[in-house]
């Protein structure tokens, strides 16, 4: 597990500052999740923590060490995207085994992994398939089993539910909420899902425009919003 640090953070594109002056420090275990209107830069942060995109200032710390010139591969997390991204000619088994490739993991190691992710996602059935024989359910229990194999010390999950239909995302929320209490790793957890946001979070960040508008638990954003903006994310009645 690992929790991180956010100092003045902000990332531009050319001329378009996207990010501006982030600081924020995400303890160790904890289950943050970032809300925002689209366009604010949630994926961009996610992204920029993942390693995925240069970060333009500032410094981001994952646990001690400062990782802003660390390559991707060599950061400890896993994310979950929207879109499963799941290899169509490879094997829900082999999809699973597929980002443990660059580890030279041992292969009695790699089949350990992939056992406990099927059991723990219950797609032990499933093993053999091709993506293209899955529900969109089962697709995303396999996006997120390939996270887990990794063993990460911390999870980057964007919007990783809002490709399912209503039930099926109650279903997975559920799931997800066991998974966090099961490996207690630090996830920070990108939705536009109001209930999500607020039965899932131990604190929610509320981002608009690049900034940090709001930070705090959900009772917290819920009974004391510091604007109107923040209460019409949050769905509180100020
Ligand atoms: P969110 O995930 O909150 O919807 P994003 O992080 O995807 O927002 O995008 C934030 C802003 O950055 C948007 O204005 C988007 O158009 C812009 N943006 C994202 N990626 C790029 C890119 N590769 N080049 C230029 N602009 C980008
Ligand atoms: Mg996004």
């Amino acid at each position: 597990m690992a929790g991180l640090t956010l100092r003045n953070v902000g990332k531009r594109y050319g001329a378009l500052s996207v990010i501006q002056g982030l600081n924020l420090d995400i303890r160790d275990g904890e289950f943050l999740v970032l809300v925002g209107p689209s366009g604010c830069g949630k994926s961009t942060l996610l992204r920029m923590i993942a390693g995925l995109e240069d970060i333009t200032d500032g410094t981001i710390a994952i646990g001690p060490k400062i990782v802003n010139d660390l390559p991707a591969s060599k950061r400890e997390l896993s994310m979950v995207f929207q879109s499963y991204a799941l290899y169509p000619h490879m094997t829900v088994a082999k999809n699973l085994a597929f980002g443990l490739q660059n580890f030279k993991m041992p292969k009695a190691e790699v089949e350990r992994r992939v056992a406990e992710a099927a059991r723990i996602l219950q797609i032990e059935k499933l093993m053999e398939r091709k993506p293209r024989q899955l529900s969109g359910g089962q697709k995303q229990r396999v996006a997120i089993g390939r996270a887990i194999v990794r063993e990460p010390q911390l999870f980057l999950f964007d919007e990783p539910l809002s490709n399912l239909d209503a039930e099926l995302r109650v279903q997975m929320r559920a799931e997800l909420a066991s998974l966090y209490t099961r490996l207690g790793t630090t996830m920070i957890y990108v939705t536009h899902d109001q209930v999500e946001a607020m039965t899932m979070a131990s604190r929610i960040v509320v981002l608009r425009g690049g900034h940090i508008e709001q930070v705090g638990t959900p009772q917290e954003l819920y009974e004391r919003p510091q604007n109107l903006f923040v209460a019409g994310f949050i769905g509180s009645p100020k």
